[in-house]
């Protein structure tokens, strides 16, 4: 590595330190920008005689990049950037925090991808799914998808692993030189109601889809799940038992599956470690407190909200609302979720923005009961498991409530 990137190598961890010593968080942030401001080629210094693999897409990336850290461990130590920092200071903070790794797996926020594909010559990337996130526009997952395309095409060794279920992804990713189809499932579909290369409507029928008006249509997945497994590309079905709940998850181990296989790691290897991991940056993470299992879900946009209602069990529900800066401070998209899977659980609300939710709870024809606290909110359930389900700064509140008491 030139000297200059040795040092700001040096610096950026012991900033990062620092700031962790301060209980200003992980630090990744702020050490990732001080490296970056000496030697601003630091993420591509870093990256050189790595094997990388990127993860991107609006759900799932910090579970995916979990699972696929963990899979590729079993070729030796992995960078990776596991505290969710996903714009290019988190990985230099992470790459320069770990030394010398032959890998790394880096979760990439979707704005950012084409940038760090430029800076980190990944071998492979996997594109997970593209939908709304807060009150961004169908227009501007289209535009994503848009430059994921164009990313892809200015980097055509790229292994791209993508998901054959979202249209827009596919449509991403189909002109790739090297590409393996997952199916994971989408189960949020108003996002690509119409075809992204020609507009015309798309037409879906049992898990498969096709464009009215073009060629666009569902590729065949290589990697598959079935029942509590994944099927290979061979045609192995492998049991995949996981520690995270949820169909969605199972999807995210078939992705890191296929990601792992890239470097070849085969599933027979890599899928006793999936089984390792418990919680991804306190997300599925349970406490017990007063006699109930409290188990946390995040859900930070609409196709979220859906996947959390598929992974909660048929249980009391403590669903909490903000709406501050990194949550968007407009809760119209309330209304793009359809709450009726939840009718005849006990629902309990809080948060900032409790009455918003009440409203549309109300209009959903689902019953509830507000409480001001989460206290009260354990105080009101029975013994046993308490599933909540929290918007992004809810989900933080909550997490330094349940750390403050345990
Ligand atoms: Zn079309």
């Amino acid at each position: 590595m030139p000297l200059r990137a040795k040092v700001a190598t040096s610096v950026s961890r012991t900033a990062a330190a620092l700031s962790r010593a301060a209980g200003r968080g992980d630090g990744s942030v702020i050490g990732g920008w001080i490296g970056l401001k000496i030697d601003p080629d630091l993420l591509k210094n870093l990256a050189a005689g790595r094997a990388i693999a990127l993860v991107s897409g609006t759900n799932g990336k910090t579970t995916t990049t979990r699972f696929a850290a963990a899979a590729l461990g079993v070729l030796g130590p992995v960078a990776t950037n596991s505290f969710g920092a996903n714009m290019p200071t988190g990985h230099t903070s992470a790459l320069a925090k770990a030394g010398a790794t032959p890998f790394a797996v880096l979760e990439v926020d979707e704005h950012y991808l084409a940038r760090v594909i430029d800076e980190t010559t990944p071998r492979v990337v996997a594109l997970l799914n593209l939908s709304r996130d807060q009150l961004d526009r169908a227009k501007e997952v289209a535009m994503m998808a848009q430059m994921w395309r164009t990313a892809l095409a200015a980097h055509p060794d790229v292994h791209v692993v993508a998901n054959a279920d979202d249209p827009m992804v596919v449509w991403a990713a189909v002109n790739t030189a090297h590409v393996v189809w997952f199916s994971a499932g989408q189960r949020w579909h108003d996002d690509s109601f119409v075809c992204p290369e020609c507009g015309s409507p798309i037409e879906r029928a049992n898990g498969d889809w096709r464009c009215t008006g073009c060629p666009l249509r569902r590729p065949q997945a290589q990697w598959t799940v079935e029942d509590d497994g994944v099927i290979d590309p061979r045609g192995d079905w492998h049991l995949v038992k996981l520690q995270l709940p949820g169909h969605v998850n199972l999807g995210n181990a078939a992705t890191a599956l296929a990601v792992a296989a890239e470097f070849g790691v085969r599933p027979i290897e890599a899928v006793p470690r999936l089984a390792g991991v418990a919680s991804v940056a306190g997300r599925y993470a349970q406490v017990e407190r007063d006699g109930r299992n409290i188990r946390l879900l995040l859900a930070k946009n609409p196709a979220s909200w859906l996947e959390a209602f598929d992974m909660a069990e048929v249980a009391p529900t403590l669903l909490s609302i903000n709406a501050r800066d990194p949550d968007g401070f407009d809760t119209s998209w309330l209304y793009d979720v359809d709450f009726s899977p939840l009718r005849g659980r006990q629902v309990l609300i809080t948060g900032d923005r409790a009455y918003d939710l009440a409203v549309r709870l109300e209009v959903n024809d689902v019953a509830f009961r507000h409480v001001q606290t989460f206290d009260e909110a354990v105080r009101a359930s029975p013994p046993g498991r308490l599933e909540v389900i929290a918007n992004y700064t809810a989900f933080q509140d909550i997490r330094a409530e349940l750390d403050r008491v345990n």
